[in-house]
């Protein structure tokens, strides 16, 4: 129970992303298009540093291909499901509409995510408390933009912050689920290795966030949407030479 309310602790750190968010407040769409450009750039330097890499060294580089491909492909089929994926015209509800799309599968991405590092975090924090500080820093220090790249998409398109912070709500709370069924399955989890697979194909659903969700819909809020993702990728490289 200790660990739970611990993990709780430490994804509620998700809502200073939200917080960020609602904090700018600016209706001008080329801020939207920097900040869903950082958020990528954040993935993506999660990704290529730290999923990629993980799960090439605990398996190897073709059961991350295969899985990765599996997450992908999941997307692909829920991205289908979920409405609006293009503009239908130029009209306003029309982009609303697309956008607030974007931040239902960001978010879904994100949710698996959380519940992968709920199940890890529940295990370090249980078993190995020697790595925990630097585990607890780490999933805080990228929890923030995370939490930016759920929000921004939802409170730009709904423009309601009660909305935004129940969808922030839900990636907060797929944590403690991954808690939970670390609590119950951990014996099963570890003996199979099962959230190194997981955690592969989260890999997968986060490119597909990144690349068919996010990038393009921070290109078309701002043409100069690199230069945020090169940001986002700069300063996960030094906080991680910190
Ligand atoms: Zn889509």
């Amino acid at each position: 129970m200790k660990t739970l309310i611990i993990m709780l602790l430490i994804s509620l750190s998700m809502f200073l992303g939200t917080f960020i968010t609602f904090f700018v407040n600016s209706k001008k769409e080329k801020v939207l298009g920097n900040f869903l450009g950082f958020a990528c750039g954040i993935i993506i330097a999660l990704l290529i540093f730290d999923i990629f890499k993980e799960v090439i060294e605990e398996l190897n580089i073709l059961w991350l291909i295969l899985l990765a491909a599996i997450g992908f492909i999941i997307s692909k089929l829920l991205d289908k499901l979920v409405p609006e994926h293009h503009e239908h015209n130029k009209s306003k509800e029309s982009k609303q509409k697309n956008l607030f799309h974007v931040g239902i599968i960001t978010l879904v991405g994100i949710m698996l995510h959380n519940i992968t590092e709920g199940i890890a975090l529940f295990t370090v924090i249980e078993h190995n408390t020697s790595i925990l500080l630097p585990f607890i820093i780490g999933i805080i220090v990228h929890n923030i933009p995370l939490g930016i790249a759920l929000s921004s998409p939802i409170y730009y398109s709904t423009n309601n912050k009660r909305k935004t912070l129940l969808y922030t709500l839900f990636a907060v709370l797929s944590t403690l689920i991954g808690g939970i069924i670390g609590l119950f399955f951990s014996p099963i989890f570890v003996k199979f290795n099962l959230p190194i697979y997981i955690l592969g194909i989260t890999s997968g659903m986060l490119s597909y966030v990144v690349i068919d969700e996010l990038l393009p819909t921070a290109k078309k809020y701002n043409k100069k949407y690199y230069i945020a993702v090169l940001m986002g990728i700069l300063l996960m490289l030094l906080i991680s030479i910190l």
